[in-house]
């Protein structure tokens, strides 16, 4: 009884006869193929239990064989032994990555070589399943069939590989972290078509949307709540919907009236660590091929990504974590300096003005000694929220101090940098800061500069001349602004 069949493929004769005779000594029946477009007919015709490709053959290689044997279904299961005379790092490397199950030297002892074949049929069998071979319908492949399926699997192995390079190399970015992914779901959805992208961080609470084509306010929500459901699905508490942050882009072509449609969708969990840290959806209209085609590329770049948005959200959380300060959640000192370096620079380039306020709490070291230090915190917090309400998008305030805060106005003269100040003033003295039971009321003192001005030529100038202008506020009996135009 034959230990199965074997379809050996190689173009050198001596090597075919020397194999041939070893395998059918062993009780193997061996079929032969001359070269790798032969092999291919043969696999299909006869069903073998096990491939001996040689490497380099006749009109089509063996690594491509491997390729095209190990990409169809149909042949997928049946073993491949790589054969060659070179025993070199590069062609096992390139062997395996084909797909190839063994790779064998042709100095092979013929043991070696019957042991690999017994492995391999064993193996093989096994994951054709219970019911044995499964039986491929004969088709025998046209010449020009078989390159255009070649060319296929080159074709579509050449763009999974864009895919993965473009992805990768927005890891080497430092760019901010939803700008990453909004790149990532720019690369996909350049592959997959129009969809709207998602990204939703668990932890983060974050969530972004990247629209590639028009599509209305009331499609964008419809897509955000099946997001929250899908990502209920994966362990996420629905709860915190409310507190995710939503960033669109590509708003600009938001577009009236695309109603409550049906989508479908293909998605894929970010998993870091082995914890789900989010997930990834594509949405579409109803294509019935889209999840497949979708799902398909998802599968293929699930790592990449992952890779990709978690290290960006890392860079971000320590990025964030030198540039704020603890207790206010503001920028600290060191960042403010370096904004100020900025603005002061383009001050210079442009021909632009800007302003400074420094401001500090009046008399805060007897609250500190009346209620103690944490009620102390809890004021610096509630100011700091409070003065970020009084500003426009584009000012900055810092913690400059203990109980001293740096306010930067870009492109604002002293007169509007001014009555800012007078509304944080008026705000921080109507409002009443937790701490105790009955609340809280502390003033604050704000001294005013603008650069370029009288006497204020200089980056050292600006912060002296709003230090003085707070001293004369302080001076001049507290809760007061001063600027001197
Ligand atoms: P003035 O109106 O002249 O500014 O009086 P003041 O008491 O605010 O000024 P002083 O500079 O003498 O005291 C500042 C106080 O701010 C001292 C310190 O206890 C307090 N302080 C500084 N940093 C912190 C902080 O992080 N938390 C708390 N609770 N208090 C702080
Ligand atoms: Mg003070
Ligand atoms: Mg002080």
């Amino acid at each position: 009884m034959t230990q199965g069949n074997i379809l050996l493929a190689d173009d050198n004769r001596l090597v075919v006869k020397i194999t041939s005779a070893i395998l059918e000594d062993a009780d193997y029946s061996v079929s032969i193929a001359w070269d790798g477009l032969e092999a291919i007919n043969k696999v299909y015709a006869e069903n073998p239990d096990l491939v001996i490709l040689d490497v380099e053959m006749p009109k089509i290689n063996g690594y491509q064989v491997c390729r095209l044997l190990k990409d169809d279904e149909l042949t997928r299961d049946i073993p491949v032994i790589m054969l060659t005379g070179r025993d070199q790092q590069s062609d096992m490397f390139w062997g395996m990555k084909t797909g190839a199950d063994a790779y064998v030297t042709k100095g092979f002892k013929p043991d070696q070589l019957l042991e690999v074949i017994k492995e391999q049929v064993a193996a093989g069998l096994a994951r054709r399943g219970e019911q044995g071979r499964r039986e491929i319908p004969t088709r025998l492949l046209e010449e020009s069939g078989v390159f255009s399926r070649v060319i296929d699997l080159l074709d579509s192995k050449l763009f999974e590989s864009t895919i993965l390079n473009e992805l990768g190399s927005l890891a080497g970015l430092s760019q901010d972290y939803r700008e990453t992914i909004h790149e990532v779901l720019e690369i996909i959805s350049r592959v997959v078509g129009n969809v709207v992208g998602v990204v939703l961080m668990f932890e983060e609470e974050d969530m972004v949307v990247h629209l590639n084509r028009p599509t209305g306010q009331d499609a964008v929500d419809c897509i955000k709540q099946k997001a929250f459901a899908l990502a209920d699905d994966y362990g996420w508490e629905k709860g915190k919907a409310d507190r995710v942050e939503v960033t669109v882009f590509g708003e600009e072509d938001l577009s009236e009236g695309d109603g409550e449609r049906s989508y479908s969708c293909a998605h894929i969990p970010l998993t870091a660590q082995k914890k789900v840290i989010g997930l990834l959806a594509l949405y579409q209209y109803t294509s019935p091929s889209f999840v497949r085609e979708a799902g398909l590329i998802l599968a293929l770049v699930q790592n990449q990504v992952t890779i990709v948005i978690d290290n960006a959200r890392l860079y971000e959380a320590a990025r964030q974590l030198a540039i704020t300060d603890g207790l206010t959640k503001i920028y600290n000192h060191r960042f403010f300096q370096e904004l100020f370096e900025k603005e002061y620079k383009r001050s210079d380039r442009y021909n632009t003005i800007f302003s400074l306020i420094m401001l500090d709490i009046d008399l805060f070291k007897k609250v500190n000694d009346t209620y103690g230090h944490l009620c102390g915190d809890e004021i610096l917090k509630g100011l700091a929220n409070l003065i970020k309400g009084c500003l426009r998008s584009m000012d900055v305030v810092a913690r400059y101090g203990g109980e001293e805060f740096a306010i930067l106005l870009p492109e604002t003269n002293g007169t509007e940098a001014y009555q800012t100040a007078e509304r944080i003033r008026r705000a921080v003295e109507g409002y009443t800061f937790m701490g105790t039971e009955q609340g809280l009321k502390v003033t604050v003192s704000q001294g005013v500069a603008t650069y370029p001005s009288e006497g204020v030529h200089e980056r050292a100038d600006i912060i002296a001349k709003a230090d003085e202008a707070l001293y004369e506020a302080k001076e001049g009996g507290r809760n007061k602004v001063v600027y001197h135009e």
